[in-house]
């Protein structure tokens, strides 16, 4: 499967990391959008929101846990934004589930632009 994410998992591409555990990695954006722009990924290939299933969902509440820890470990007492894109309409590019944790600044109170 020609999937970059996967590829970041199995070290075969690299990647700034942040944290890792047996089933979720994390790793700061290759173009970051704001002064702290991390990646958090489940290990395993879901594609997006949408496939989130029962039997798949333990690790996206797993990835909120982590999203807490790394934003108290980058120092992110003031807040940050977590985003999710999925499929084609909410502006998805890599097709492996993937949250955007944003911070460092003060984000608008626009949702989207
Ligand atoms: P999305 O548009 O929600 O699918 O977000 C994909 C994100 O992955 C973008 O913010 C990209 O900058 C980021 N990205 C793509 N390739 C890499 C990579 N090799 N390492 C780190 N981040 C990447
Ligand atoms: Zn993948």
């Amino acid at each position: 499967m020609d999937c970059i994410f996967c590829k970041i998992i199995k070290g075969e591409i690299p990647s700034n990391k942040v944290y890792e555990d047996d089933t979720v990695l994390a790793f700061h954006d290759i173009a970051p959008q704001m002064p702290v722009h991390v990646i958090v990924i489940p290990k395993q290939h879901i594609e997006c929101a949408a496939d989130i299933k029962e039997d798949n969902s333990a690790v996206v509440a797993h990835i909120f846990e982590v999203i807490a820890k790394i934003g108290k470990d980058l120092g992110l007492a003031n807040g940050y934004r977590i985003i999710n894109n999925c499929g084609e309409d909410g502006g998805q590019t890599v097709k492996h589930l993937h949250f955007h944790l944003l911070g460092g600044e003060k984000l608008g109170e626009k949702l989207v632009k």
